[in-house]
């Protein structure tokens, strides 16, 4: 590949450090990653170091391997999940120090593989893991996901375009998703976190009840907890550093009330859960909880999900993008949660964040789950919107008011 190539990947790697995390001189960063996303890595290293980082360490993760012990390992070990790894994270988190995920699975690695033994894997792990992923969500450190591409997963995303040329190709979406052929790609993102910024402080002044959304197959009332935030874009670590928790991201969220959401709703796009691919589902809510769900492919693997505790029957996110998203025009479906959610509104099922309620960092579970905050080992996007869908914002009175009409916002920003 020419240089350019190396070029575009550099812009990359400094916007993820200087832009999405925000790194600070004296802080360490810990990355987890793919093998295949080295170079990206070591770029990333590189820019954290010049701004002063103490220590880059990385874990690396490995698919195959993870293929091997499910070809391999004993059909009764799937529980057993490294300490080491979940020790050192929580230890970074507690510091206060940075976080770097590169995302970049195959979507479809354990597709031949028993739901049930998918399921005690990743459950194990989200088990391990929770302490961490408690401080994340808490934004208690400056924390970014974005994607580099594997092999196996531009092939599933191009799977028309020559074999040679498919990683180039989702390089290719990936960059521009993500602003880096702009000239100046790190003016370009805060000229977006403005606009991104205005859509949220204007929905917060709404105070709405809950929301309405409405369109042929979906008729889904969401209560929002009281006290509610809209978050988007960057946001502030309970130390007030401003990062950008996603690349790219287009979206502004907040916390539904586990218990009140009713009605009907189904996915408008694919949805790419525990290394499988569900085509299509709708689920119908009674008083917050998942009555019925049907999927039209892998049955057993949304019940398996649905199945991992009793917050994982009830949202934890309401999240409002527009059709017109750059994400959604590139026409593209990535398989892959942190591009898809960004080209369509989206319900996530399962734990909630607590800075979608006002001071909710420093709200004790127990405070949380009185408020409406859902908790659950999981926290599962899936997307609603398309261009047929409808908002309205409901207010305590009753009264309403659009929030999008076909897709699209229905008020303009400082009205
Ligand atoms: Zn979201
Ligand atoms: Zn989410």
């Amino acid at each position: 590949m020419p240089n350019s190539f190396e070029a575009n990947l550099d812009k990359y790697a400094e916007l993820a450090i200087k832009v999405g995390l925000n790194l600070q001189a004296g802080q360490a960063l810990l990355i987890d990653a793919p093998l295949e996303s080295a170079p990206l890595v070591r770029l990333a290293a590189k820019h954290a170091y010049q701004g002063g980082a103490r220590l880059v360490e990385v874990f690396w993760r490995d698919e195959a391997l993870t293929r091997i012990r499910f070809q391999y390992a004993p059909r009764d070990s799937f529980g057993n999940v490294s300490e080491g790894q979940a020790h050192a994270a929580r230890g970074y988190a507690e510091q206060g120090d940075a976080f770097l995920g590169i995302s970049g699975q195959d979507p479809d690695l354990l597709r031949d593989q028993d739901p049930a033994l998918v399921a005690e894997y990743q459950k194990a792990l989200a088990e391990k893991f929770r302490p961490v992923n408690e401080l994340a969500m808490r934004d208690a450190y400056n924390w970014l996901v974005l994607a580099a591409p594997s092999k196996q997963w531009a092939a599933r995303v191009f799977p028309h375009v020559p074999t040679s040329e498919q990683t180039a190709r989702l390089w290719d979406a990936i960059f521009s998703a993500c602003r880096v052929y702009e000239s100046d790609p790190v003016a370009a993102w805060q000229q977006h976190v403005r606009e991104l910024s205005l859509r949220r402080d204007e929905l917060n002044q709404k105070r709405y009840d809950a929301l309405h959304f409405f369109a042929s197959e979906t008729d889904l009332t969401v209560g929002l907890v009281e006290d509610h935030l809209w978050v988007g874009a960057s946001t502030p670590t309970q130390r007030g550093l401003l990062f950008v928790g996603n690349m790219p991201t287009e979206e502004v969220f907040t916390m539904p009330h586990r218990a009140r959401v009713n009605g009907i709703v189904t996915a408008t796009l694919p949805l790419s859960i525990r290394s499988r691919v569900i085509d299509k589902f709708t689920v119908t809510f009674e008083n917050g909880r998942v009555t019925n769900a049907v999927a039209s492919n892998d049955q057993a693997v949304l019940d398996e999900l649905l199945a991992t505790d009793e917050g994982a029957r009830h949202l934890g996110e309401v999240a409002l993008v527009p059709h017109s998203s750059p994400i959604s025009k590139t026409g593209i479906l990535f398989f892959n949660a942190l591009f898809d959610e960004n080209a369509a509104s989206h319900l996530a099922l399962g734990k909630s964040y607590p800075t979608n309620i006002r001071n909710g960092s420093h709200l004790s579970e127990m405070e949380l789950a009185q408020r409406g905050a859902n908790d659950s080992l999981i926290h599962l996007d899936f997307m609603i919107g398309s261009s047929e869908m409808n908002v309205d914002g409901i207010r305590a009175d009753g009264s309403r008011e659009p929030i999008m009409r076909n897709g699209e916002w229905a008020f303009a920003l400082g009205q």
